[in-house]
């Protein structure tokens, strides 16, 4: 992949391994909220039956999670996927790096968007798109 002139210098691989905690926690505690939140949603929910219901256990597995997830619908499960695929960018070492341009995002950006796949340049372009497709 080609890469564009970087706006700032990226900082070294070193520096960056050091930051995967970081964001990692900051990935973990967004899917975390929205799972909560979805929680709520569904357990509100008055077609809902009482036996089905999670009790603590449930709540405390990951199974559980992996399936009150699948059954989220719209926004809310649309953010934890993307969550899910930033953990996994985050793991293979993607994370820092734009997906269009290869560019490096910017910790600034990534701490404000931690899901963000484009850095701000790719962005501002995706968006103009967007907007030219919608007038
Ligand atoms: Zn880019």
């Amino acid at each position: 992949m080609e890469r564009d002139a970087p706006e700032f210098e990226a900082p070294s691989d070193e520096e960056l391994a050091a930051e995967v905690p970081r964001f990692r926690k900051i990935l973990f505690e967004e899917k975390a909220k929205l799972l909560r939140n979805a929680q709520r949603t569904l357990t509100e929910d008055m077609t809902l039956d009482q036996d089905d219901l999670p009790d603590e256990m449930d709540l405390a597995t990951a199974d559980y999670n992996q399936s009150l997830a699948f059954r989220l619908r719209g926004r809310e499960r649309h953010l934890i996927e993307k969550i899910e695929a930033a953990l996994e960018r985050l793991e293979d070492g993607e994370y820092f790096w734009c997906t269009s341009c290869g560019a490096f995002i910017g910790l600034k950006r990534l701490e404000a968007r931690p899901v963000t796949t484009l850095c701000i340049r790719c962005k501002e372009r995706q968006e103009r798109r967007e907007r030219a497709y919608a007038s």
